[in-house]
């Protein structure tokens, strides 16, 4: 399986090469030549597959140039930390159903992808002699997920910058209480823009880029998605053997990633088997005003909400759909993408009928979510964070009475207690692995937000 860029500008390369290179050298981003499919009777045969097993089927169809028993090591350890024993298991709410994503180190569904990702760098950096430093900066989630995928990890130094008392203290902790040597905690004096502001200024400096091997770890690079088609395909069997054979997936959105490892899985799998995926936003909705309206356009402004993660004003993973809604016509893709850097909109509407075969959307307001978490929890006594609550409540308003729905929990609701808490009037219960983080060992470097100074410190800790 050989990867070429959306905007047609990179040689084929394999699965390796991809994975390091993360964004595509031509600004586009990296897909397969072909998206594969299988037959109904493979499907068949994996029906019964436990996680990782399903998960080694689902990769090789992605990946040759790592033998397959490697492969296999490489996924087994990825998994080996989550504390449910299927990985990502499903489970009946009311009339829907929610697939758990979060039982991974950070009780986010980031872990499934970062886990194998810190893996397969680990891997090939080995194989290569080579380095790498991952620079970063976090508002919370991303960066506790990336560091507990590297921790520990040969030939991989991780830098992390975050917004000094601005994460919530919980986040905060889960990122400074990993004392591995490889893992450098940078508190910035200042906003999370900042923050991102440092980290673009670093990697636009290419000598110090090429000097130091930095690498990104963000949700651009392909071997995130690939790690996310897996529970797609996993959650599908596990339904079908209770005699659902089409299902509807409700994915809460952010960057597109998730979601359109949805879509990936929807081409893999025989026709029909995947109906439809529903795109749920809060209310930064330039998604859903594209599925809707084939408008998409950046109205500019991120609105904050309690789904934090899904505060976005451009989706990062979006331009990969739209190579296939242009019949993967890479010069059409080009002329779009910077039709939309210049203009920041983008007229789809001519694609709508298109897009309307695989998603419907539905955006959802702060009080519409704060709403279904109370709804849900007093009903069915069960708790959703509130990202899982907006693909929740989307799910409500748009199933249909023919198919079941799958509605994707990407966060454990502890992580946002403050949020369940306005909806549900009590204290959400903390799960141990977050109290033992109390008391527990810290580091972190708390600096102003100077460029040159943070430059300064990773120029003296990181590999060369
Ligand atoms: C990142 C994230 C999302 C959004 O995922 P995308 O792949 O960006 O669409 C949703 N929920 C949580 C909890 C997240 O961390």
């Amino acid at each position: 399986m050989k990867y070429i860029s959306t905007r047609g500008g990179v040689d084929p390369i394999g699965f390796q090469d991809a994975v390091m290179m993360g964004l595509a050298r031509d600004g586009g981003l990296l897909l397969p030549e072909t998206l594969p499919t299988i037959s109904p009777a493979t499907l068949n045969s994996w029906r019964n597959l436990p996680y990782q097993y399903l998960a080694l089927e689902v990769l090789s169809l992605f990946i040759d140039d790592i033998p397959k028993l490697d492969l296999d090591g490489l996924i087994e350890r990825s998994y080996a930390g989550f504390s449910h024993p299927q990985i990502t298991p499903v489970r009946k709410v009311g009339d829907l159903y929610v697939m758990e994503l979060f039982h991974g180190p950070t009780l986010a569904f980031k872990d499934v992808a970062l886990q194998l990702l810190g893996n397969m760098f680990e891997y090939i950096l080995e194989r290569s002699g080579s380095v790498m430093n991952i620079i970063g900066a976090t508002s919370g989630d991303t960066g506790s997920a990336a560091i507990y995928g590297v921790r520990g990890k040969k030939g991989i130094n991780i830098f992390i910058l975050h917004p000094d008392g601005r994460t919530s203290p919980i986040q905060a902790l889960q990122m400074t209480t990993v004392v591995d040597p490889n893992v450098f905690n940078i508190a910035v004096r200042g906003t999370f823009d900042d923050a991102q502001a440092i980290v673009k200024g670093i990697f636009s400096d290419l000598e110090f880029k090429d000097r130091f091997h930095l690498g990104a770890i963000n949700s651009i690079n392909w071997a995130r998605v690939l790690a996310q088609v897996v529970y797609y395909v996993f959650s599908y069997c596990k339904l079908w053997k209770t005699g659902a054979e089409s299902v509807d997936f409700s994915v809460p959105t952010g960057n597109f990633g998730d979601i359109f490892a949805g879509y990936v899985a929807k081409q893999l799998l025989p026709e029909g088997c995947i109906n439809r995926l529903i795109l749920a936003t809060n209310e930064n909705d330039i998604l859903n005003r594209f599925v809707n309206q084939g408008d998409y356009s950046t109205s500019g402004t991120v609105t904050p909400t309690s789904s934090p993660s899904m505060d976005i004003q451009i989706a990062s993973n979006f331009e990969r759909y739209l190579y296939y809604l242009r019949d993967e016509n890479s010069g059409q893709v080009q002329a779009d993408m910077e039709a939309f850097t210049s203009t920041g909109r983008l007229d789809l509407s001519e694609q709508r009928e298109r897009v309307a075969k695989d998603f419907v959307a539905r955006s959802v307001s702060e009080e519409e979510t704060i709403q279904t978490i109370g709804d849900v929890y007093a009903k069915e006594n069960y708790l959703l964070d509130p990202h899982t609550a907006v693909g929740f409540r989307a799910a409500l308003e748009l199933r249909d009475s023919k198919r079941p729905v799958i509605c994707l929990s990407t966060a454990h609701p502890a992580k946002f207690g403050e949020a369940v808490k306005k909806a549900i009037h009590e204290d959400v219960e903390l799960p141990e692995s977050l109290t033992e983080l109390q008391g527990k060992e810290s580091r972190c470097e708390t600096m102003d937000a100077n460029a040159q100074q943070i430059k300064e410190y990773i120029r003296k800790h990181a590999l060369s």
